[in-house]
């Protein structure tokens, strides 16, 4: 039981095995309220602390800023960027150079981005800056969410899974940034002063294998399931995915409990004797478990059936994790889904502060100290959008962007991050929609990724469009009690002229009929007047639903894990082009169906 003070902290002696005090919650509340009240001034000396950290960079010493930190000069010397030009300067970081190439301290460190968007991993510069900017926007999120849901002192259980971290050739560690951060020695501390602590040992989170971290991250959980708070993982997908797999095995999970023995698919020895030190036989918790599975409908409400304490679930949910909503929710009964933070393995970017309003309306808030953020607006930069769609490369013009303070509410803009791990004018290459201010700071509502489009002439159709689509059209058959697993899309140019493809991993039976109308209906949904006009005159062909195999998307989340992804950072590539060749061969070599529309 936590003895709390007025002022949110608990001294060490309170709790047992606590060495670390707990967070005060009103004076980061507090911090916050300033920071975003003063945004503006507190963007100028955060763009002067990273000028002045890194002024003796190659990077920015070539760029002429002679020692000026003002954003105006700022925007002068330094132009914008993609990955793609500052490729040159990270793979000579990566290979061992240890001159200041693009942060005045050497970095020691590389993140892999999960590159499930892109096709490949990013390499990106990590160190002490960003991991420190990490803890702070954990603590900000925490603090307001702890406000509206106070937690107990107990454990939490998180679906966090560290890839391998490995050695460049120059000697850097290279992880997953998620990986990063849990092995960071200040991680743990963090997670207990924010009564976080996951349930599951080190040797299941670091485990070689995410098939057995799983299964023992389950099994955790279920052993400590009177102490659970709240059920989170990075982003949702893996609480779904965990909860679709216990589908699979609580027998097998109930059984383990029961003889106090782990079962023998478990075959790391650091795991297998970590977990030895928690599993007792206990056949009491195994027939409450068994009782509790065998008494819900379709397993709606097992989260709360089997966690009864839990709060809350936890987890980035917008973007694209929304489509996993719907299955979360019926896993959650009624528990609140709240949707943590904003950023990339380049930077964070916006706490969401308003953790009761639903992940389908959640927005973030820019915290103005742990970066410096720039906005293009996409409405004045329309034309050149649709120009640079036809000449195929978005980026070739130099846009004007906007300072955080000087954006509009209701407007689209892609957001530009200067951070202190070395990314300046960085075109991050997402799309947010300003909803409102938090004090002088803007709410940013996450749209999609900019690049991740479908379009085959003047047609235009986003991952937020093609998620709509999937929707509207899933609806069509709720009484056959189709579900739709995950969904990927293609442009197939091969055939004349081009069409949409639209991949579909489906659960239960359905019907021919039912499938032909959800193309039909997929078809209709995009609503784009490019597509809408190319399609009436067939300048794009009718749309194809393929429907594939049960476990091709976890053919391509295996695909992803064996190239170096964490499963804590994986999110479905949605539209899969040529970069993506092998996940397309993947969706491809498993189609069991397929469908034309006919709906014009
Ligand atoms: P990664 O490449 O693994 O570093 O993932 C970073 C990307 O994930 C961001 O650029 C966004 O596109 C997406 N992302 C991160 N946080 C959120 C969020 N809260 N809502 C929606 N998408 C997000």
């Amino acid at each position: 039981m936590t003895n709390r003070s007025r002022t949110g902290i608990v001294s060490v002696t309170m709790i047992e095995k606590m060495e670390v005090e707990l967070l005060d919650v009103d004076k980061l509340i507090e911090e916050f309220e300033s920071v975003t009240k003063n945004a503006e001034n507190v963007q100028r000396d955060t763009l002067k602390k990273i000028l002045e950290e890194n002024g003796c960079a190659e990077y920015l010493q070539n760029l002429g800023l002679n020692g000026r930190t003002d954003p105006e000069s700022f925007k002068a010397c330094v132009p914008l960027v993609t990955h793609n030009d500052l490729e040159p300067y990270i793979q000579r970081i990566v290979d061992g150079s240890s001159s200041p190439i693009l942060t005045g301290k050497p970095i020691t460190t590389i993140s892999l981005s999960s590159g499930t968007t892109q096709g490949k991993p990013k390499f990106v510069p990590f160190n002490d800056e960003l991991m420190e900017t990490t803890l702070q926007i954990y603590r900000t999120s925490y603090a307001f969410r702890e406000r509206e849901f106070p937690i107990e002192n107990g454990k939490a259980l998180q679906f966090i899974y560290s890839s391998k971290q490995s050695h460049t050739k120059g000697g850097l560690i290279a992880g997953t940034a998620t990986t990063n951060v849990f092995r960071n020695s200040q991680f743990k501390n963090a997670m207990k002063a924010m009564q976080s602590q996951c349930c599951s040992p080190d040797e299941v989170i670091f485990g070689p294998d995410f098939h057995q971290s799983l299964y023992c991250h389950l099994l955790c959980g279920l052993i400590f399931r009177e102490e659970v708070q709240f059920v989170s993982s990075t982003f949702s997908h893996s609480i779904v995915h965990a909860f679709r797999t216990f589908e699979q095995v609580w027998e097998e999970l109930c059984a383990d409990i029961r003889g106090g023995v782990l079962t023998s698919r478990i075959t790391y020895p650091s795991v297998r004797s970590a977990m030895a030190k928690l599993l007792k036989p206990n056949p009491e918790l195994a027939d409450l478990i068994h009782q509790k599975c065998s008494g819900l409908n379709n397993w709606y409400g097992l989260i709360p059936a089997l966690f009864p304490n839990a709060k809350y679930i936890y987890g980035i949910m917008t973007g694209s994790m929304e489509p996993y909503l719907k299955k979360l929710r019926h896993y959650a009964g009624g528990l609140p889904l709240l949707s943590s933070d904003y950023g990339s393995s380049e930077g964070w970017i916006g706490a969401n502060v308003n953790p009761k309003v639903p992940p389908e309306s959640a927005t973030y808030v820019v915290l103005p100290d742990i970066g410096y953020f720039e906005f293009i607006p996409l409405k004045e930069n329309v034309e050149e959008h649709v120009q640079d769609k036809v000449s195929n490369s978005f980026l070739s013009k130099e846009p004007k962007p906007v300072g955080l303070t000087e954006v509009k509410v209701g407007e689209e803009y892609e957001i530009i991050i200067t951070s202190f791990g070395g990314l300046y004018r960085y075109r991050l290459g997402d799309v947010v929609k300003v909803t409102g201010f938090h004090n002088s700071s803007p709410e940013l509502k996450f749209v999609c990724r900019r690049n991740l489009m479908l379009t085959i002439n003047i047609d235009k159709n986003t991952e937020k469009d093609l998620q709509l689509a999937v929707e509207a059209a899933s609806k069509l058959n709720a009484e056959e009690k189709l579900e739709v697993l995950d969904f990927s899309s293609h442009v197939d140019l091969s055939t004349d002229p081009g069409h949409y493809v639209i991949f579909w991993e489906i659960n239960g039976e359905v019907g021919d009929e039912v499938l032909k109308e959800c193309c039909n209906c997929l078809d209709r949904s995009f609503v784009d007047a490019g597509y809408v006009s190319s399609r009436k005159v067939n300048a794009i062909g009718p749309l194809e639903l393929r429907v594939v195999r049960k476990g091709t998307f976890q053919n391509i989340l295996d695909h992803y894990i064996g190239l170096g992804a964490a499963l804590s950072q994986f999110k479905t590539p949605r539209c899969v082009g040529p970069r993506n060749s092998e996940v397309l061969r993947i969706l491809c070599d498993n189609v069991v169906k397929s469908y034309l529309s006919t709906a014009f």
